[in-house]
């Protein structure tokens, strides 16, 4: 499968089927609210970090495929992983959308189609609009001492 056909299969599938979407808007989880006013893309994700692993990730949100389609595949992506495995796959994927080779290839997962994103330089923003969510939340968190 080339790039191209791999990036729109990512993103049509969970655009339809999208991952933890719902917010469980309890105490445990942490909330962050980001816009992306250039395609009016609104973005809403919940974390839960337990002994410094991400224990789950929820998100919600309207907007275009490639903002929504992203944010359920970073869920899926994170959860499960420690909160230095995160930044590292945060910062990996902040790369392949704008050309630069991933430290850790594997460790992204099917996040890598949005390697895609770098041909339409525009769409950078909602590729990352959930990735800049999480990261927020997650130093949110980990400055509160929770
Ligand atoms: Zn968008």
């Amino acid at each position: 499968m080339d790039l191209n056909t791999l990036y729109r299969t990512v993103i049509m599938d969970n655009y339809k089927n999208p991952k933890n979407k719902g917010l469980k808007k309890t105490d445990d989880y942490h909330f962050v609210h980001l816009n992306n006013p250039s395609c009016g893309d609104e973005m809403n994700v919940e974390i839960k970090i337990e002994d410094g692993i991400i224990k789950d990730v929820r998100q919600d949100g309207h907007g275009c495929s490639i903002s929504m389609s992203s944010a359920s595949v970073m869920s899926d992506v994170l959860i499960g992983k420690t909160v230095d495995e995160a930044k590292k796959i945060i910062l990996d994927f902040y790369g392949i959308v704008t050309g630069i080779d991933p430290s850790d290839e594997e460790a992204l997962g099917e996040a890598i189609a949005y390697m895609g994103v770098r041909q339409f330089p525009a769409r950078v923003k909602c590729a990352t609009l959930a990735w800049k969510a999480i990261e927020r939340a997650i130093d949110e968190v980990m400055e509160s001492g929770k």
